[in-house]
């Protein structure tokens, strides 16, 4: 990735304040506030400085100023004006400006989707690191980390370090081997399913995991990510009589941690006896991203492939426990890593 272009800044020169131009000044940024939903205050993390959202977006205090006005949530801390993640995040991917962060990190992680898909389908090495971590920790105690769960598809999983009774935080390590294969979901009535959700017109945005878990409240506002799409996916192929569960998972190369992309599909047995997995999500997303991705957006429907880690997690639930007492969930950070 090339660096951008330093980001605007309003500099003093012998009194007078010269305003240089931004990297997105010419973005109508009313607009893309108008274009993208915010998150819910019940739902919303307001912890991003203002120097980080110009940072992601490109832009100077006055677009801060615009996008404000037009109705992005903040809250002051410490006087300084700070905002949700997530809504950084969506107004940078719909700026269409081609020059904000969240813009040139999809490009670079969805570029794979543009490729031919063999490379997919071929065994991959992965580095898999956990950090758990459980604030204000009263006392040692067994972690519960639900583990990669490759076996099933092909994969292995080596060198396992597992974490130890302890108070505050641990970490769990392996090298996990990933791998695809062609699975094209056969039944007509899943396809008929999946097809009228992607037709369905939702929007995909990034979702904070709690509100996930209500795909409703997600859907009412025009928006579908990962979790929430595989969640209603999963009831609507129960409700038609096949078994299904959403089930978590890690998406991997997504450069050190960089974006936290939260992950989930749907694990649904086929006319065939086979277990599928149905990536919606990622094939709405790539489809939104580039339109010459259609090998992929068919790999995602029914097929597995080597950039997804499954776990044990079902669709809604944490990755990871303390058994120490404390009624907070625990922090987990994945670093995943290609083994070159
Ligand atoms: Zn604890």
């Amino acid at each position: 990735m090339t660096d951008a272009k330093p980001s605007a800044r309003s500099f003093c020169s012998g009194g007078l304040t010269v305003s240089r131009p931004t990297a997105t000044e010419g973005v109508a940024w009313e607009k893309v506030a108008n274009s993208i939903e915010f998150i819910p205050a019940e739902f919303s993390v307001r912890d991003q400085p203002e120097s980080v959202a110009q940072e992601m977006l490109r832009c100077g205090p006055e677009e801060i100023d615009r996008l404000i006005d037009a109705g992005l949530p903040f809250e002051r801390r410490s006087g300084v004006r700070c905002f949700d993640a997530n809504d950084l995040y969506n107004l940078g991917m719909y700026s269409d400006s081609g020059k904000t962060q969240p813009e040139l990190t999809f490009r670079l992680l969805f570029r794979f989707a543009r490729r031919p898909v063999d490379d997919l389908l071929r065994a991959k090495e992965w580095d898999f690191r956990v950090s758990l971590e459980c604030v204000d920790c009263p006392e040692e105690a067994p972690w519960r980390l639900e583990e990669p769960d490759v076996l099933r598809f092909g994969g292995s999983v080596a060198g396992v370090t597992r974490p130890s009774v302890s108070r505050g935080s641990a970490g769990f390590t392996a090298t996990v081997t990933t791998t695809g294969a062609r699975t094209p979901v056969v039944s007509p009535v899943l396809r008929r399913l999946t097809g009228e959700y992607l037709d369905a017109g939702y929007r995909w945005q990034m979702i904070p995991v709690p509100m996930q878990a209500h795909p409703d409240r997600v859907h009412a506002m025009g928006a579908t990510s990962c979790i929430a799409a595989s969640l209603h996916l999963a009831e609507s192929f129960r409700a038609a009589g096949y078994r299904a569960e959403a089930k978590r998972g890690w998406f991997c190369g997504v450069l050190g941690g960089a974006l936290d992309l939260p992950h989930a599909c749907v694990e649904v047995e086929d006319d065939d006896g086979a277990v599928k997995t149905v990536d919606i999500a990622k094939s709405q997303l790539a489809a939104r991203l580039s339109a010459d991705t259609e090998q992929f957006q068919e790999l995602c429907l029914g097929s597995i492939y080597n950039k997804v880690i499954p776990s044990t997690a079902s669709g809604n639930a944490p990755f990871g426990y303390h058994d120490c007492g404390s009624q907070l969930p625990i922090r987990v950070h994945t670093d995943i890593q290609a083994v070159r």
